[in-house]
């Protein structure tokens, strides 16, 4: 993606669009500069230089239908939700444009964009490795409203395209997947979907924006779970759509106020507050994850490594196209099986033992039993002896210590 390497990252010179970006073009536009200042002008009443916490639900208006700004009643909008939404569009969207819409979790977020892409008796296709919860949500409650699904390996766009039918209206990949870190080739697989007559939707979660923008590789629709890397500290739930079609994103906007499930005034202030460190944070991340990933390659208790970034991972290739690094989430089997597995999970100390992934704090989990339970028994059940790091931004020393105590 010559976009990413010419000039940093896809979106330099955001700002062409109204929805995202800088309009005004005030700001130089670097991935950087955008995640610190696109949505967020200083406040003109009182020059605060962050957003406020609008917490308010409701706004007076000069007259009957007089809105200042738009604003009416905060679950169709809210300054501080609006300040967040402008970001994201400006972080996934680029220059090419899109809308940013912000929910109350990612699982928010997926039941709008299903519920706004598909009525009963459509098609989508699912990853073999995806969110157990995405898994889930598909299995458990979209199918009880009509919505077929199946599986396939999205790592291979011809499974992909054998998996489409009349009625697929959607393919949803997650990209690096979760947690077995395979990648798919955004490019190639929004080719096969659009043949088809159907939308991608990309879950970044893995990735973030700063290291991969898939509108910008020909997906149509984001989906992110704000709760980890762009919040980044463990401490909120949200979750994000970026369309880039205007009039699917009016569609999704619809949707999203007519079901209600948005990103309240400081859960959005809280994300817009993770964004600003979102590079730095991601740089560390991806620099400590592939320490760790050496040191278990080598560690003779540890079978296999799923890390995109090792030249052995078969995805290796794909990602270094189109990520800008390869993420700060690693898997690993222990060679001895699943209580084994279970123990190091059980002996780490500084991985703290827990679910979730994202934040600054390094996570250790078993998902057989934690995330992906959910899976157990379909065709995106996870190998029993497999264990989750999410490696956090702790001095690299210390975290390697640990691992190597707890795998003993
Ligand atoms: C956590 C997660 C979700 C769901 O997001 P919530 O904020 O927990 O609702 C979706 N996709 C991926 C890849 C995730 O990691």
């Amino acid at each position: 993606m010559s976009e990413q390497r010419d000039n940093g990252i896809a979106g330099v010179d955001a700002g062409t669009d109204s929805a995202g970006g800088d309009p005004a073009g005030r700001h130089p536009g670097g991935f950087e500069t955008l995640a610190i200042h696109a949505g967020q002008e200083p406040d003109a009443a009182t020059g605060a230089v962050v957003p406020p916490i609008y917490q308010v639900s409701t706004y007076k208006q000069d007259g009957v239908g007089g809105l200042r700004g738009g604003y009416e009643y905060s679950r169709s909008a809210n300054p501080t939700r609006t300040a967040l939404e402008e970001n994201l569009a400006a972080l996934e969207g680029g220059p090419r444009g899109g809308r940013g819409l912000a929910f109350a979790s990612g699982m928010a977020a997926e039941d709008c964009l299903l519920r706004t892409l598909l009525t009963p008796g459509d098609h989508v296709v699912i990853p073999d490795d995806a969110y157990g919860g995405t898994f889930r949500l598909f299995a458990r409650v979209a199918e009880r409203w009509g919505v077929q699904w199946s599986v396939a390996d999205s790592s291979d766009p011809e499974a992909v395209r054998a998996a489409v039918r009349e009625r697929t209206k959607a393919v949803w990949v997650e990209t690096p997947s979760n947690p077995l870190l395979g990648i798919t080739d955004i490019a190639a697989v929004a080719e096969v979907a659009h043949a088809a007559g159907a939308r991608l939707v990309v879950d970044n979660t893995f990735a973030s924006p700063y290291l991969q923008q898939p509108l910008a590789l020909g997906a149509d629709v984001v989906v992110h779970s704000m709760t980890k890397y762009m919040g980044g500290h463990s401490d909120v739930v949200g979750g994000a759509l970026v369309a880039r079609d205007p009039a699917l994103a009016d569609e999704l906007a619809f949707h999203q106020n007519a079901m209600g499930a948005v990103c309240g005034p400081f859960d959005s202030w809280l994300v817009l507050r993770g964004l600003k460190t979102l590079a730095v944070r991601m740089d560390r991340h991806c620099a400590n994850a592939a320490r760790v990933a050496q040191l278990l390659q080598a560690h003779p208790k540890v079978s296999t490594v799923f890390y995109p970034g090792l030249p052995e991972h078969p995805g290796h290739e794909i990602a270094a196209k189109q990520m800008r690094a390869f993420g700060g989430m690693v898997s690993f089997r222990v060679a001895e099986g699943e209580e084994a597995a279970v123990r190091v999970c059980d002996r780490a100390r500084l991985f703290t033992l827990g679910e979730s992934l994202g934040g600054v704090e390094s996570l250790i989990e078993h998902p057989g039993r934690m995330t992906h339970a959910s899976a157990a028994g379909s065709a995106l059940e996870v190998p029993a002896d497999l264990v989750r790091l999410s490696v956090g931004i702790e001095s690299v020393d210390d975290l390697l210590a640990d691992l190597t105590q707890a795998l003993g």
